[in-house]
């Protein structure tokens, strides 16, 4: 049975890196097939490149962009010198690479001259990170004898809706050519590096699965392979009791349950994406989080039912960037059904609801990413009438932070200590919210007041 080896920007940010995730990989026993991320910090380039040449004049478009890929090309040739040592492998990659380079050289002036980035264009430019990192890893194996072959996302038969930015797998048509094209690879004793993030629609147009989505991929090969585990490589020993920015001795989470990640994903840590999670789930495939730079320690694995629950509350999880929506005000209470009206209005935008809490229908709270407010709030005033959204007040620079832990189901009084707790430092709560499962305890504060509150609820809860 195939293994899924998922490595992260940060695994994977340079040559010397690539070199020792190759020999990782190499030591893997069983079948496997490989994904990567872009090099750290490449996805960023990339957008940011392509945000910045969109506004400029044409007389310095070319210069900006010649700039940006004469670096992109110097930045792959030290890693590909470092990462593969055979020399006609290397020759081979550094030609491919660079043609790559070449072709989002085009696309960026396209962009620059026609002052037009669309969100399916985007998608086009970004997918050069993971293009040119599948590369050099299948370079860097090849090198040490590992028969390999790197793949789009497309070409490994990842097809998705043409939703560009956040573009959702097409499960039918992908799981048939994904196992028929990776599987007859992995028989033949090859490894597929496959572009994580990176996937196409039914016209061959090249879509994102939405940013840290090549966890996403990972969890999607590994379900349409019928994997035996899928092995998510990080830069941290696995799932932590809480973000190590903040908490520098969070503790290692041997075990979770899938709704435990789940909520703990969604809700801010990072590790690992959200999304991942329910397609492993649904095909009961344990997932396990690893250090690619501390591999002999175990990491966390994600499964069914998690072991003996020793603390109620197991992490705390921390969502930056957000902002609360408040509708209140003359005029709600005479328009008929105004949540469903919102939500189905949110929704059709693609803009994902992160909390929400409310009295009334016409006394409602909601919180979304902060990038989305702008468009959340012009489709809410064509939807319900800018009479009614002129009342509606945001307030901006506030988190989420939300507690997890199956152990609370059932369990009296933790909400009420953990909101002891943030009013014992004097701390204002703005929202709150609990799932239904009882798995999670969710509220709002600002942002400024995020580091000593979950220093706080870690120390009491979890140290
Ligand atoms: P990758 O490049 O491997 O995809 P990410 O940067 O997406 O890695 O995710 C790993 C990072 O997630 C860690 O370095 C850590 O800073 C952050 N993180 C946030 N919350 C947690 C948590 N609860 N456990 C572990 N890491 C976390
Ligand atoms: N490279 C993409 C990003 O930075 C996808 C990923 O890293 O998972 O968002
Ligand atoms: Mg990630």
């Amino acid at each position: 049975m195939v293994v899924i080896m998922k490595f992260g920007g940060s695994s994977v940010a340079d040559g010397e890196r690539i070199r020792d995730v190759a020999k990782l990989i190499k030591a893997q026993p069983k079948s496997k097939a490989v994904v990567v991320s872009a090099m750290g910090g490449v996805t960023d380039s990339l957008m940011e490149i392509a945000n910045s040449v969109v506004n400029l004049s044409s007389a310095t478009v070319e210069r900006e962009v010649d700039g940006f890929c004469r670096e992109l090309s110097v930045k792959q040739r030290k890693a590909i010198m470092a990462a593969v040592s055979n020399k006609r492998v290397r020759g081979s990659v550094l030609s491919d690479s660079l043609a790559l380079i070449d072709r989002l050289r085009v696309a960026l002036l396209g962009v620059g001259y026609l002052e037009d980035l669309s969100p399916r264009s985007m998608d086009y430019i970004v997918s050069f990170g993971e293009r040119l990192n599948s590369k050099l890893v299948s370079a860097a194996l090849s090198s040490i004898n590992v028969k390999s072959v790197a793949l789009t996302g497309q070409e490994a038969g990842l097809l998705t809706d043409s939703c560009f930015g956040r573009a959702r797998p097409n499960h039918s048509k992908s799981k048939k050519c994904v196992a028929e094209v990776l599987g007859k690879l992995i028989k033949a004793g090859t490894v597929p590096v496959v572009t994580g993030f990176i996937a196409a629609d039914d016209k061959a147009r090249i879509t994102t699965l939405g940013r840290g989505g090549s966890d996403y991929t990972a969890s999607l090969l590994g379900k349409y392979l019928k994997a035996k585990e899928v092995q998510i490589w990080t830069d941290v020993d696995g799932i932590l009791s809480t973000d190590p920015r903040l908490v520098p001795h969070a503790k290692l989470i041997p075990t979770l349950s899938y709704s435990e990640a789940m909520d703990l994903a969604y809700y801010g840590a990072k590790v690992i994406h959200s999304k991942m999670i329910e397609p492993a789930m649904k095909s009961r495939i344990p997932v396990r989080v690893k250090n690619t730079f501390n591999p002999e320690c175990e990491g966390t694995l994600i499964v069914k039912t998690q072991r003996k629950v020793k603390h109620i509350v197991k992490a705390v999880a921390i969502s930056k960037d957000v902002v609360v929506v408040n509708i209140e005000g003359f005029g709600m209470v005479e328009t008929p059904n105004i949540a469903g009206q919102l939500f189905s209005a949110l929704g059709e935008q693609n803009i994902n609801i992160s909390m929400i809490s409310g009295s009334s229908e016409s006394n409602l709270s909601f919180v979304i990413a902060d990038e989305d407010l702008e468009r959340a709030l012009n489709i809410l005033g064509e939807r319900l009438g800018r009479d009614i959204t002129r009342n509606f007040s945001t307030i901006k620079d506030v988190s989420i932070v939300t507690v997890v832990g199956a152990g609370m189901r059932g369990s009296k009084g933790i909400a009420a200590r953990v909101f002891g707790t943030v009013a014992d430092l004097g701390v204002n709560l703005i929202m709150i919210a609990q799932g239904s499962s009882e798995l999670n305890i969710a509220f709002v504060i600002r942002s400024q007041d995020v580091r000593d509150t979950v220093q706080a609820i870690h120390e009491r809860f979890i140290e």
